[in-house]
């Protein structure tokens, strides 16, 4: 059997390596990005391996070949990406294409409509599916933590230090995972049509934050500051859903951060913007992750996913102020510290913009 794959983007070189390996005859062609294939014959190719932000791109050129996690952004657009982005996950795909060869090639006729849309279908699928399993695991480990704390209160009987001391960390560990799921089941949402908007005090809203986190604060020793410049305008908001916002930021930023640090935070007037800033002097963000940190499951790297989280927390922020009609960015230096800040247009924005229309 000869094969013939194409490869698109930085997974070139592993595929190569793996298929030498393989006793199947392939052909492997490698470029390095999708501008540059305007001289590959789309026909050449039995299977298209792509690792792209523009997969919709790819897919009308190479309809039916190209096997991907195809993955929705909130514009709409296709991104592709090999399992996950682990290159043991391009090299499961290979695996999947050589192995089921024979049946595809008459896949090749399908429309490139068609397979745009079955991979947004897969896409839906796996939403609904994450959404089910963390609905259900959500209340079972929700009566978990409420009874465990129960115990821990002492309305079961006394406890000794020893069994106080085991019950709190069956406690931690379960808001923990009550945190996870519940990122889990906000990462589906939420559309403009989900907010309970009303005209909020953004300064109200990250006190009311930065009290709650004080604790934490405290436990990882560092210091909270908050900031509200004088003269800010009031925003049209969600407050539970921009105090989630504050909430995965401020929680990162502690857990970015090294005892001693500092955290800021502040509120700033802009231009018909009302601005939040969370600064922190901890690790720092390298450059080529700052875009990417917003997608889903994504993170820096294992240390990362060593601190907990699911890479979750910041694609949803994302989601929630961009439903507000917001924007959100970081800024960020290696070593030095990262400033994550989120903007939000003021009332007299929104009244303006509607007399004017
Ligand atoms: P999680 O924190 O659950 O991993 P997030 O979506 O909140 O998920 O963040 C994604 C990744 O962005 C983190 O895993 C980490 O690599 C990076 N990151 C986020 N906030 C910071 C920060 N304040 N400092 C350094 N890295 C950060």
């Amino acid at each position: 059997m000869k094969i013939n794959i194409l490869v698109i983007g930085s997974l070139a070189k592993t595929v190569q390596s793996y298929l030498k390996q393989r006793d199947v005859l392939v052909n492997v062609a490698a470029i390095s990005s999708i501008s540059s294939f305007g001289h590959l014959e789309p026909g050449h190719y039995d299977v298209v391996l792509a690792c792209v932000l523009d997969g919709e791109q790819v897919l009308r050129v190479w309809p039916g070949m190209v096997v991907c996690e195809p993955v929705m952004n909130e514009q709409g657009r296709l991104h592709l990406i090999p399992l996950r982005l682990e290159q043991a996950g391009a090299v499961r795909l290979v695996e999947r294409f050589i192995n089921q060869a024979p049946h595809r090639s008459t896949e090749h006729a399908m429309s490139s409509q068609q397979t745009v849309d079955d991979l947004a279908q897969v896409a839906r699928y796996k939403d609904e599916l994450i959404q089910c399993v963390s609905h259900e695991l959500r209340t079972p480990l929700t009566y978990i933590m409420g009874y465990v704390d129960l115990v821990l209160e002492g309305e079961a009987g006394a406890l000794n230090p020893d069994q106080a001391a085991s019950l709190q960390i069956v406690s931690d560990k379960t808001r923990a995972l009550v945190r996870l799921v519940t990122d889990l089941m906000s990462s589906g949402q939420p559309g403009e049509s989900d907010l309970l908007l009303d005209v909020v005090n953004l300064g109200v809203v990250v006190k009311r934050a930065v009290q709650m986190m004080r604790i934490n604060a405290n436990e990882c020793g560092v210091t909270l500051n908050a900031v509200t410049e004088p003269g800010v305008g009031l925003v049209l908001a969600d407050q539970d859903r921009i105090g989630q916002v504050l909430d995965n930021l401020l929680g990162n930023a502690l857990k970015f951060s090294a005892p001693g640090a500092t955290v800021t935070v502040r509120v700033l007037r802009r231009e018909q913007y009302v601005r939040i800033e969370v600064e922190d002097t901890g690790i720092g963000i390298p450059p080529q992750h700052q875009i990417r940190i917003f997608e889903r499951f994504y993170q820096v790297d294992a240390a990362a996913r060593r601190q907990g989280g699911l890479g979750l927390g910041l694609a949803i922020c994302k989601q929630i102020v961009e439903a507000h009609d917001g924007y959100i960015g970081v800024i960020s230096q290696p070593g030095v510290g990262s400033r994550f800040f989120f903007e939000l247009p003021e009332v007299e924005a929104y009244v303006s913009a509607s007399s004017a229309s």
